[in-house]
């Protein structure tokens, strides 16, 4: 990299996602079809990607820092043969960002060839792992991940099975994992069931993934959300229910999936993601109704939320903003920069759209406000003559510990300020935000949900938190 160049990554808010995983049995070719489910979970991050593929009892691991596309050629899913396979795209959540720390884990174990895959964030990882530790237990990762095979590896139950389930009993917090040990799978989704997790099947063999968008693209047929606290054991063509971990007394799938996380082609958690975010835009419409000539979305994660606004408001919706899909690995020059630098690579205004009108710009979510402030300035100087900003979500006022990137308090512009402080510090000519009643009501067919970024109101214990073991501004990316 040229001296005077900053990777763009470095100058925009995203990526900063989170995890996906995938896991296939009784399928030929498991690896590639691993691989093009990880495609399609690419979204949910961006920094690692890994595959680790069975073959009679032998499993082979691939695993990179960079995109799911970068990562992997024909050459190296070729040298990853087997029917059993599981896989994880990852950004750093908890632990750094190397190597070291993509997944899946692979390791040997008295019982074969083990790998994992985890989404979520245990919250008491460190409680756990000093114990460890201190009885002589070497990490090779600082993923909280590890600790799920080092509690399972000191099990005194004989099968599997039961290591498994007294591992999980020990784990608070969020975690969907899916574990091979030789070529059976084991699925797993924590009790209240904060990340999402869903069953496939296609031909005679069984598929899980983060989202459904994961089973479409290798045409698997969606068969049900795995259960919060499930355990379910998955070989070649054979599923079978192992014992579930005792229920919480409350769920808490958690609602930022639908705000922004997953993809809205996705059914997760027993719905539609895009009907979820279409419901947020026309409850939004009718909170916050504005005279207005145009609806834009910010591309892409509002585009269904905005659909939902101008539905509800009769406002046309317009493409006045487009997004470039291109700039993650460019290298920008600083000089070329200014205040709305970053927001100018990724957005362009559609002039012929927004000049001379009144438009209601709807986002998804406001979390710094870094973005919507630069393009409440770029919609302008392409000449709109207003700009209303809705916001599908309540403000984001608490740092998420359940696996979503979130900033610290401090840089939460929904906990620095009021939300007329904020409108002048956008400069728009109003701002209205989702009600948290609102967008509970708008999905309530399938919650209770997990609204702790919007409300603090924490569902899982924050163990680590609590005992000073981390650092409230680390747990920002928990
Ligand atoms: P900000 O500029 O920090 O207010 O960014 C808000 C935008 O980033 C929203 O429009 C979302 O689409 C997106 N976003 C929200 N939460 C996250 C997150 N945890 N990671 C990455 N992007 C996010």
């Amino acid at each position: 990299m040229p001296p005077e160049s900053i990777p763009i990554h470095l100058l925009e808010e995203s990526p900063r996602d989170e995890c996906g995983v995938v896991g296939v049995t009784g399928m030929e070719g498991a690896a590639e079809k691993v691989f093009l489910a990880l495609y399609a979970l690419q979204h949910r991050g961006q920094e690692s990607a890994g595959i680790c593929a069975v073959n009679q009892g032998e499993a082979r691991l691939h695993k990179r820092l960079g995109l799911v596309a970068e990562v992997f050629d024909a050459d190296v899913l070729d040298a990853l043969p087997g029917t059993t396979a599981l896989g994880h795209v990852r950004y750093s959540t908890a632990g750094g960002g190397q190597l070291a720390n993509a997944q899946p884990i692979m390791v040997q174990y008295s019982e074969g060839d083990l790998a994992i895959a985890h989404n979520g964030n245990l919250t008491n990882a460190h409680d756990i792992r000093k114990r460890l530790v201190q009885e002589g237990a070497i990490f090779q990762t600082d993923s909280d991940s590890e600790v799920v095979i080092h509690l399972m590896a000191r099990s005194r139950h004989e099968t599997v099975e039961g290591q498994i389930d007294d591992a999980l009993t020990y784990l608070e917090g969020a975690f969907s994992l899916i574990i091979s040990v030789g070529e059976t799978l084991y699925a797993v989704r924590d009790p209240r069931g904060f990340r999402p997790l869903v069953l496939g099947r296609k031909g005679s063999g069984y598929m899980v993934a983060s989202e459904s968008c994961a089973l479409d693209i290798i045409g698997a047929e969606f068969v049900r959300d795995i259960y919060p606290g499930e355990v379910l054991r998955l070989h070649g063509s054979e599923i079978k229910p192992l014992r579930s971990l005792e229920p919480a007394a409350r769920q808490a799938p958690c609602i930022f999936e639908l705000v922004y996380f997953a993809r809205p082609d996705s059914n997760v958690f027993g719905q539609s993601v895009d009907r979820a975010r279409r419901a947020f835009g026309r409850q939004l419409a009718r909170e916050h109704p504005v005279e207005a000539d145009a609806v834009l979305a910010v591309p892409d994660s509002a585009n269904s939320a905005a659909l939902g606004f101008s539905e509800e408001s009769q406002i046309p919706f317009e493409l006045g903003l487009l997004r470039n899909h291109y700039v993650g690995r460019t290298f920008i020059r600083p000089s070329q920069a200014d205040r709305d630098f970053s927001a100018r690579v990724k957005y362009a205004p559609v002039r012929e759209v927004l000049e001379g009108k009144r438009v209601v710009v709807v986002d998804d979510s406001l979390v710094r406000g870094t973005t919507s402030g630069s393009l409440v300035n770029i919609i302008r100087e392409a000449g709109a003559s207003e700009v209303h900003l809705r916001i599908a979500s309540p403000p984001v006022r608490f740092p998420c510990y359940y696996g979503i990137d979130m900033p610290t308090k401090e840089e939460l512009m929904g906990h620095r300020f009021s939300i007329p402080d904020i409108e002048s510090r956008l400069g728009v000519d109003s701002l209205g935000y989702l009600s948290l009643e609102g967008m509970v009501e708008a999905v309530e067919d399938t919650g209770p949900f997990c609204t702790a970024c919007f409300s603090g109101e924490y569902q899982a214990p924050l163990v680590d938190l609590e005992k000073g073991l981390v650092d409230p501004g680390d747990a920002r990316c928990c």
